[in-house]
């Protein structure tokens, strides 16, 4: 029974879809989460929806709620490219 080693496919698609997926997308890019606010009395009222937002991460998280509280999205938040 001669063995074919060289006939072993070298691309199992299966198995290269997850890792093609995780590297069109770093890790450093924004992440979009579910929308919060800040319930500071003196911060802006407005909600985010990017963890990665500027005015959102300064947010203790003591002091986050989620949702959006009726307030409009965040300047930041809405200039980010993923929304
Ligand atoms: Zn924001």
């Amino acid at each position: 029974m001669p063995l074919a080693p060289n006939g072993l496919k070298e691309e199992p698609i299966g198995a290269s879809s997850d890792s093609v997926e995780l590297s069109t997308w770093t890790e450093s890019e924004v992440m979009r989460v579910p929308p919060y606010y800040s319930n500071v009395p003196n911060d802006p009222e407005v909600h985010h929806v990017f963890s990665d937002c500027l005015v959102g991460q300064r947010i203790p998280f003591p002091r986050r709620r989620s949702g959006t509280n009726g307030h409009p999205l965040c300047d930041e938040c809405a200039a980010m490219p993923f929304l």
